[in-house]
């Protein structure tokens, strides 16, 4: 066994996964329980009567080939969300490991980590920095190491990325002690590189990517978690068979083709116009405090009153996000970049003075 699967669950290494029915194209399937006749209108080329692949290899194949990698690194999870649940799940012994977040940061971290019963070790962003990692602090957990550290970069809901220098940083004090899981939810938003270089040179490094954000297929609920061979191995056991459906196979293999990617890079170049253009706007209007930067494809504001400014864009048709359970993010409103008329129609209804005085 790997060291590297040292930090794995103990009472999971050596679980023997599930066995799922052989499939051989030319044969017929009485192997599985299902039915033999396809429903009259089903869409699928293999069939909706029959399991899909207990793994989605082809689909595996064809994001390894989108992200540069090789297959043997990447698992295909339903969403990057269920990539954080089985990292969690799988290193994560309940009532005794922990997780490492630094907040404000996607909450789903904490959802999962709680279901699970892991600690959270929080480890707050410096909001006086643009939301910058606090170094020192996330350096001082090392001595008692969680087993996964999460860092988002471009980091919802602040939007900064961590500067490559520093996620190296990252990545050297956490070696030998915790996964390192760099969430890259919103990359191909963001001017800085790519982690992927680091995850190369690094086992304990896991990169979390997702065609919910960039490809327009949230809907298709398709993640990647690219990690060293036996992390992709391990988790790819705790993961139960068949949890990729067959629609979701097909409608991602037809949308990674050279032409869609093409489409989504140049919808990518609209919405940095749009963002920069938000941003502008808005930090001129006298109800708004701030405008943090943004590597992503929204943008976080800080206002007077964040209630009277999402009723606002409410009343013109629009919802925007705020964070009534986060303290750090008072008054904040998570903004969305949407397509140049929405974000026109955004702008007309919060640029009314109702809401600026806070009145
Ligand atoms: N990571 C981050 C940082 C996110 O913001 C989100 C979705 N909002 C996810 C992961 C999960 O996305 P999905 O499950 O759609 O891939």
């Amino acid at each position: 066994m790997s060291a590297l699967l040292d930090l794995a669950r103990a009472d999971l290494r050596d679980l023997r996964p599930y066995t799922p029915g052989a499939y051989e194209p030319g044969l017929t399937r009485l192997n599985a329980n299902e039915s033999p006749w396809r429903l009259p209108g089903d869409p699928t080329e293999r069939g909706l009567n029959i399991y899909p692949p207990p793994r989605p290899e082809r689909v595996c194949v064809a994001l390894a080939a989108h992200y540069g990698e090789e297959p043997s690194r990447v698992l295909v999870t339903r969403g990057s969300s269920e990539a954080i649940d089985v990292l969690i799940r799988g290193f994560c012994a309940a009532g005794r490991d922990r997780i490492a977040i630094l907040p404000p940061t996607f909450d789903m971290y904490r959802v999962y980590a709680t279901i699970q019963g892991a600690g959270l070790l929080r480890v707050p962003l410096l909001e006086e920095r643009d939301f910058a990692v606090d170094l020192p602090a996330l350096r001082a957990c090392a001595s008692s190491p969680p087993k996964l550290v999460f860092v988002c970069s471009p980091n919802n809901p602040t939007g900064a990325s961590v500067p490559m220098e520093e996620m190296a940083d990252i990545c050297e004090m956490f070696a030998g002690k915790s996964l390192v899981v760099i969430d890259e939810a919103y990359h191909e938003f963001s001017d800085s590189g790519d982690f992927s270089a680091l995850a190369a040179r690094y086992s304990h490094v896991v990169l979390l990517r997702t065609l919910s954000k960039f490809v327009s297929l949230a809907g298709t609920r398709c993640g990647a978690l690219i990690a060293a061979p036996e992390i992709v191995a391990y988790l790819g056991n705790v993961l139960p068979p068949y949890t990729f459906p067959t629609p979701s196979i097909e409608l991602v293999l037809r949308a990674l083709t050279a032409d869609s990617v093409r489409t989504a890079r140049e919808r990518v170049e609209t919405i940095k116009r749009e963002r920069l253009r938000l941003a502008e706007v808005l930090a001129d209007l006298p109800g708004v405090v701030k405008v943090y930067p943004s590597d992503a494809n929204f943008v976080l504001v800080k206002v007077r009153d964040g209630s009277r400014f999402a009723n606002a864009a409410h009343a013109g048709g629009i919802l925007v996000r705020r964070f009534e359970s986060e303290p750090a993010l008072e008054n904040c409103v998570r903004i969305t970049v949407g397509r140049p008329r929405d974000n026109d129609r955004l702008l007309q209804a919060v640029s009314g003075a109702e809401w600026h005085d806070g009145g």
